[in-house]
């Protein structure tokens, strides 16, 4: 292969242009030409490329954010715009693609490989960690971290007023980010889609604690749940304590990437381009058991991401 592709789809996450810039340095470690396409599968529909070199992803390793910029783009869900995609791709002798992004772009890379035949590799760039065949997506670790800040925070101001603080995090189907966030900040509480919550026995648990001799509390809410503000209106109408919402939103998305997403980034997109050189396609990269690893995209996308109920109860169990 002597031409690859590279884009990045859907919510951008840390770590996504370490992740570029190792996909670029690896190809033309390889010989290989790379072009950039911007937007997105937006871009690939409309041919916006652009030729990257060496240089072109100097001083970008420890920028959050994606050059190449993202979109979510309903076009690409239709035969029309996977057709306009793949004409950009022929057009320009681009004989692989990789696309770093989430669920929705694996979608659309799916497509390009089943029913197009373009070898394709997908790279887990997501905060969700919302991928049930990788322990890890790239961005995660650094939005947790990013939380951990905020309601470390919180928990100064929370604890001088023995107020119970309600922190909205990001996560429509997923409570990764809670789960994590409510281990290592010592979150009392975390309310996540995937498990049934009930208010009278969160009520219990802050009484429980205040007991104990506890001077504040932080429950950790996942988006997809409800909103902070929402919880939190309905906690106050059952208790006395001072209850505050704070939605942490889009800053979680935002940031230089940690170490962790620094090192996923430089190893899956190295993996990436390795497949791609040696002709292999239709492959998710990630990480299990501490090593790289990757699978069928088809295979990858069928599984369905479960809920790590033995870190739940470890919360529970630790944090009171
Ligand atoms: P995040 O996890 O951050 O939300 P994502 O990749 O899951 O990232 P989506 O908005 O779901 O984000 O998908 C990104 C883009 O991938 C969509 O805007 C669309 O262009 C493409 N896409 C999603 N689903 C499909 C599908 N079923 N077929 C073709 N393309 C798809």
């Amino acid at each position: 292969m002597k031409r690859i592709g590279l884009l990045t789809s859907g919510g951008d996450a840390p770590g996504m242009n370490a992740a570029i810039r190792a996909v670029v340095r690896t190809a033309i470690y390889y010989g290989m030409e790379v072009f950039g396409v911007e937007r997105g599968y937006a871009g690939l529909i409309e041919g916006q490329l652009i030729p990257m070199e060496m240089r072109s992803v100097s001083n970008i390793v420890q920028c959050g954010g994606t050059r190449l910029r993202s979109a979510r783009c309903m076009e690409m869900l239709t035969k029309e715009g996977q057709e306009k995609a793949v004409e950009t791709i022929k057009k320009n002798g681009i004989e692989g693609l990789v696309v770093i992004g989430g669920d929705g772009s694996f979608r659309g890379a799916k497509i390009l490989s089943e029913q197009y035949g373009i070898p394709t590799i997908g790279i887990p760039g997501t905060i969700d960690n919302d991928l049930e065949y990788t322990d890890y997506t790239l961005g995660f670790d650094t939005a947790v971290n990013t939380c951990l800040d905020i309601i470390n925070k919180l928990r100064d101001t929370m604890t001088s007023h023995e107020r119970v603080s309600v922190v909205e995090v990001m996560g429509r189907h997923c409570g990764d980010i809670a789960l994590y966030s409510g281990i290592a900040s010592g979150a009392e509480i975390i309310v996540v889609p995937e498990i049934e919550f009930s208010i009278e026995d969160i009520v219990e648990r802050i009484k429980r604690s205040r007991a104990n001799g506890k001077h504040s509390n932080i429950i950790l809410i996942a988006e997809g749940v409800m909103s902070a503000e929402k919880f939190a209106t309905k906690l106050q109408e059952l208790t006395s304590y001072d209850v505050r919402p704070t939605c942490i939103g889009h800053v979680q998305r935002g940031g230089s990437p940690s170490m962790a997403d620094r090192m996923l980034a430089a190893q899956f997109g190295n993996r990436a381009v390795r497949l791609l050189k040696d002709g292999i396609g239709n492959r998710v990269v990630g990480i299990r058991d501490n090593k790289i690893i990757d699978m069928d995209i088809i295979e990858a996308v069928s599984m369905k991401k479960t809920f790590d109920r033995e870190l739940y109860e470890t919360l529970q169990m630790i944090s009171m």
